[in-house]
């Protein structure tokens, strides 16, 4: 029998993917963190050793869909490795922010921005169905642009919109099998994403939220984990925005 549950991050070197592995690991969950170097996830993991948990490290890059399938056995090496009978979770959480006006987005720009946010969350969980549990859920980290128009962003903005919709399909067609399936939406959060946050834009930002600031990877990654808990099991197919309040 199984004794923990063992979750998959994308985007786990750094930022909320970081948070996210280190809430998960305090309760008692294994994690495998990604990043698109060899050693990028290696710190969190050695954090997660250090605080008593499980971890494991692999190298993915979301855009190379034709890499899923032996990712999809690397992985299952490091679930073995883990103790794991399969995969309770994924955290679709890699992405990457650029910031241009509409009429200044170039064509590559716009692929990678595709392919990172949306592409590539549809194509690795396609590619790992056949590890994921019975009864394990999806976690599609989107934004509160979806809600909020904001200049500069348009393309970002339309693919997380995109992964929410999404998030309901995935929760449909694999209901079935008990899989659930949501999306987490963050207001700014201060990580590196898109360069981090200026002072000037931080203070603008935490004027626009009704809690008075902006948020730490720390504020998301408790509400990620929640929905990998198991008092949230009954919560499917939504899109939880966690932003303190923004623009309200
Ligand atoms: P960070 O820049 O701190 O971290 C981004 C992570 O994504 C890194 O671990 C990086 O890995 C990984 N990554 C980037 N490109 C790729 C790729 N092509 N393939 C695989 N992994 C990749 O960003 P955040 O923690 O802020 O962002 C995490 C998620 O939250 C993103 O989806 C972002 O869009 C979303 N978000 C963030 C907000 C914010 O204000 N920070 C607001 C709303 C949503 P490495 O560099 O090690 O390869």
């Amino acid at each position: 029998m199984k004794q923990h549950k063992t979750i998959l991050i994308t985007g786990g070197s750094r930022g909320i993917g970081r948070s996210t592995a280190l809430e998960l690991a305090r309760r008692g969950m294994a994690v495998v963190v990604t990043s698109t170097t060899e050693d990028g996830g290696r710190a969190v993991v050695d954090e997660v050793r250090a605080a008593g948990g499980q971890a494991a490290a692999l190298v993915l890059d979301v855009r190379r869909v034709e890499r899923f399938a032996h990712f999809r056995e690397q992985l299952t090496s490091s679930l073995q490795a883990l103790g794991s009978g399969g995969l309770d979770g994924i955290v679709h959480n890699a992405g990457f922010g650029h910031y241009a006006g509409i009429a200044d987005v170039d064509v590559a720009t716009f692929d990678a921005l595709y392919e990172v946010h949306l592409k590539g969350p549809f194509f690795l969980t396609q590619a790992l169905l056949p590890v994921l549990s019975t009864g394990s859920q999806i976690v599609n980290v989107t934004s509160a642009t979806t809600r909020v128009a904001t200049i500069g962003v348009a393309p970002y903005a339309a693919f997380k919109s995109a992964l929410e919709s999404l998030t309901r399909a995935m929760a449909k067609e694999w209901g079935p099998r008990q899989i659930r399936a949501n999306a987490v939406s963050p207001g700014a959060i201060r990580t590196e994403l898109g360069g981090g946050l200026t002072p000037e834009f931080e203070q603008q930002l935490a004027a626009q939220t009704a809690l008075g600031r902006v948020g730490e990877p720390d504020d998301v990654a408790r509400v990620i984990a929640a929905l990998l808990g198991d008092d949230l099991g009954w919560v499917n197919a939504q899109c939880i925005e966690v932003a303190g309040g923004y623009v309200i």
